[in-house]
């Protein structure tokens, strides 16, 4: 600065604001869903990743909760894709106002989304939070004056109990999600597995 004879680095310091605003910006678009503004399936598998090894280390269990939306092709062919999008978008609402922050909600595929459950202590844990999602997506969506009823089908899968690393628990929960939808849709299904307060019914049993 000719005036105070002070060196001054104005402009360099705007480009290196501006440079890690850009990169911020393309990390994100990388990492979230255009749509929705959720964590993609980028970001979700990291989520999981971190917290399957804190639930190694501490002998924790976790929860994976797909949710496939029923018939939402039928809502696109009937009503357009503009109105399938905000139904998207209510469902990310409603999603978000259920669970847990927590529990980081992502979007992975077209109309299925799916959420982590931290802090789940037991099986019995799991089932009311998905029947939660579940009675909240039921509630009709008001669109442009106009009243939407949807469903979900939602499958869960644990840690330990369905799957020891990220790639079983994913193919539980979703074959859980595929078992609701065969049975009829608008239900939460996960696989029964033996607990451990169930075993010494067997044990009384078996003497
Ligand atoms: P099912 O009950 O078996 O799940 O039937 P479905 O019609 O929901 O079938 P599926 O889940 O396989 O297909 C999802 C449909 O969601 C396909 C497409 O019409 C719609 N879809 C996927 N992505 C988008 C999107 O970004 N916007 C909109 N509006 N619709 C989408
Ligand atoms: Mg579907």
């Amino acid at each position: 600065n000719p005036r105070t004879g002070r060196l001054e680095f104005h402009g360099v310091s705007r480009d290196i604001t501006e440079r890690k605003k850009a990169e911020e910006y393309i990390r994100h678009m990388a990492q979230h869903d255009a749509l929705t503004g959720l964590p993609n399936r980028v970001l979700f598998d990291e989520h999981v990743a971190a917290t399957l090894a804190l639930s190694r280390r501490n002998s924790t269990k976790f929860g994976l909760m797909f949710i496939d939306l029923d018939k939402f092709k039928k809502i696109n062919d009937s009503f357009g894709h503009r109105v399938g999008d905000l139904l998207l978008q209510g469902v990310t609402s409603r999603v978000l106002q259920t669970v847990r922050a927590s529990d980081a909600p992502a979007r992975i595929g077209g109309d299925e989304f799916v959420v982590l459950l931290r802090e789940i202590r037991s099986t019995h844990d799991a089932l009311p939070l998905a029947e939660k999602v579940r009675l909240a997506l039921c509630e009709p969506f008001e669109i442009e004056g106009h009243s939407f009823a949807i469903s979900a089908s939602i499958g869960i899968a644990l840690y330990p109990d369905h799957g020891f690393d990220a790639i079983e628990l994913s193919r539980s929960a979703d074959a859980a999600m595929y078992q609701a939808k065969g049975g009829g849709r608008n239900q939460v299904t996960m696989e029964f597995v033996e607990t451990e307060q169930a075993r010494p019914v067997g044990n009384v049993f078996r003497r």
